[in-house]
């Protein structure tokens, strides 16, 4: 740990990314077969393979308390080192050096912490999880500790991204980048692609039921001309519906549901496993899962009653019926369609991939399933454009029916397991916008260290008894540019009311505009309300906190956005 530490560091220390991948690839040669995973693993700042469901579940205030008892520090030394850097990692660093403590004889090894993680993720209860935490710290030194907690809150900071450890992955064993990137993508476990390039495996790399893939994404695109620009003429346009990601991988009776981080979400929704179980086929079918009843979709908030329920209740499943919406087929099971007709069992096993066909090739055998005379399942409604207009013209309609936007896709392009690429665009506008009052400001975290970047922002209680009290309604990192951050900056010092902590109540006079896809019923804030995305567009400077918008405001958007069921293209 203490040599994959010094790499971090060196790492850190160097500017240009040649070099980075060739420190890393260097590194990774000199490591034994059981390091390697692990190491891998690490340096992309996990402290298991992202298709790996375990979570080793310290939280922060864990981490600190624990740290402080071993260096017999204060309780508060961690959050006062943490204020000067805004990153755990060195705060834990920074206290058990102060503690002048010394390392134990017997630093762990890679493995040594990959077994401890293993251990902590396994183990049930706070307390017991931070005794085992306690064990692995307290061989560390600070340097070792830095990085053990890095990878635990899950961000480096060295200026490593998946793409240079590919490259450094493929440098290192003298394998083609593109093997190793699809190899990573289909396994979605770095350490593993790692070990196949080592033993000249990557060919092995392949798509395997009940492992689930990583989405693919789409990139934002402004409007219709920057679609056409990227795409070329024609594109595919589908509704973007607003539910939840969803792989449903079958074989024969086994179904499982996984959601976009790859959980298996399968339990909380009964009645799409049962329907899939019907299928005469095996495959894997990526959608999205909806609310819907009575030939129409509802609301996300909706569905929101049904997440985290893992066994939901019988009167719930009747209220909010949810159904798939399958947009892409990802692999087919060899021999189901034939079994189907000949009315044999399914279950042979092998699914064929499909991810490197054309989207156009993968629809028509989605399209071949006929799942629209399936109950739970639809597909989604396909429109072809070509030009800007009839891009608009669709994008308008979207609109009218309660739709958030539209995605857009090259019918050309291959699927790639979590990428953003530009085979997918998705083009959205904000719902609405509301003039908010800045009334509380924080440092933000990594490269906004310093600056006073997450704003707390409220509205105006305008019920009689309220005398135009500001409610607070959301949080957001600002997304102004650096110069007017830094002028903010200076500005909220200056005007602070108190400080606890990081948080700074400031004077509220700063109008900010905020846009956001939907307005929620939360007990978060007290205005009783919670934003969705909420994204500071730009600071009203033409505004004052009396020009803000109220509450009343606030309710008629949440009743106008509740109305009704969304009228999406689905064929069901
Ligand atoms: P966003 O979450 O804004 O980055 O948008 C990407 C998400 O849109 C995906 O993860 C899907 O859950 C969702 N989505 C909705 N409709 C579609 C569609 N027709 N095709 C692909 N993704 C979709």
């Amino acid at each position: 740990m203490r040599r994959w530490s010094e790499l971090a560091e060196q790492i850190a220390a160097t500017s240009r990314t040649s070099e980075k991948v060739r420190r890393v690839a260097d590194y990774l040669r000199t490591l034994t077969p059981a390091e390697l995973p692990h190491a891998v693993v690490f340096l992309a700042a996990r402290p298991f393979p992202e298709t790996d469901g375990r979570s080793v579940g310290l939280g922060w205030a864990a981490i600190g308390a624990t740290t402080e008892d071993l260096a017999d520090a204060d309780a508060g030394a961690i959050g006062a080192a943490y204020n000067q850097s805004s990153d755990l990692g060195q705060a834990v660093h920074d206290v058990l050096l102060a503690s002048r403590r010394r390392a134990s004889a017997e630093p762990p090894t890679l493995t040594d912490v990959a077994a401890a993680f293993g251990a902590i993720a396994e183990t049930r209860g706070s307390g017991a999880k931070a005794e085992l935490f306690k064990t692995l710290l307290w061989r560390c030194d600070p340097l070792s500790a830095k990085y053990l907690v890095k990878i635990l809150s899950g961000e480096l900071r060295i200026g490593l991204r998946e793409g240079h450890l590919e490259a450094a992955i493929a440098a290192a064993f003298e394998r083609e980048l593109a093997a190793v990137q699809w190899a990573g993508m289909l396994t979605g476990d770095i350490g593993r692609t790692a070990e196949l390039a080592r033993d000249d495996r990557l060919a092995e790399a392949e798509l395997t039921l009940f492992r689930p893939l990583k989405s693919m994404l789409a990139s934002p695109a402004a409007d219709a001309t920057e679609v056409l620009k990227r795409l070329g003429a024609p594109v595919w346009i589908e509704d973007k519906y607003d539910g939840i990601r969803s792989q449903l991988h079958k074989r024969g009776d086994e179904v499982r549901l996984y959601s976009r981080d790859l959980h298996d979400v399968s339990g909380q929704f009964p009645e799409v496993v049962e329907g899939a179980r019907q299928l005469p086929w095996d495959g894997i079918l990526d959608g999205e899962l909806l609310a819907f009843r009575e030939g129409g979709a509802l609301p996300f908030q909706m569905l929101q009653a049904r997440l985290g329920r893992k066994k939901p209740p019988a009167d719930l499943l009747a209220s909010v019926p949810v159904i798939f919406v399958a947009f892409d087929l990802l692999g087919f099971g060899q021999g189901s369609a034939d079994a189907a007709l000949t009315g044999a069992e399914t279950g042979s096993g092998r699914v064929e991939p499909l991810l490197r066909l054309p989207l156009r090739e993968r629809r028509d055998r989605l399209d071949a399933l006929q799942l629209t005379e399936r109950e739970g399942f639809g597909v989604s409604n396909l429109i072809t454009a070509s030009t800007t207009q009839e891009l608009d013209t669709v994008f308008d309609g979207a609109r009218e029916r309660g739709n958030e936007g539209l995605m857009v896709k090259d019918p050309d392009s291959i699927y790639s397991p979590g990428r953003r690429g530009f085979g997918w665009l998705k083009l959205k506008r904000p719902l609405a916008t509301l003039d908010c009052v800045v009334v509380g400001v924080e440092v933000g975290h990594g490269k906004r260290h310093g600056v006073l970047s997450d704003y707390t922002f409220a509205v105006r209680d305008d019920r009689p008894d309220a005398e135009g009290r500001l409610v607070t309604i959301g949080k957001a990192y600002s997304g102004l540019t650096g110069a007017e951050l830094a002028e903010m900056t200076a500005w909220f010092k200056e005007h602070t009311l108190q400080e606890f902590g990081r948080y700074r109540l400031v004077e509220p006079t700063v109008v900010v505009e905020v846009a956001f896809d939907v307005i929620m019923r939360s007990g978060r804030h007290n205005s009783g309300f919670a934003l969705r995305f909420p994204r500071i567009a730009r600071i009203r400077t033409d505004k004052g906190p009396a020009d803000a918008d109220t509450l009343s405001t606030v309710q008629a958007l949440h009743e106008r956005l509740q109305g009704g069921p969304i009228e999406y293209a689905i064929a069901t």
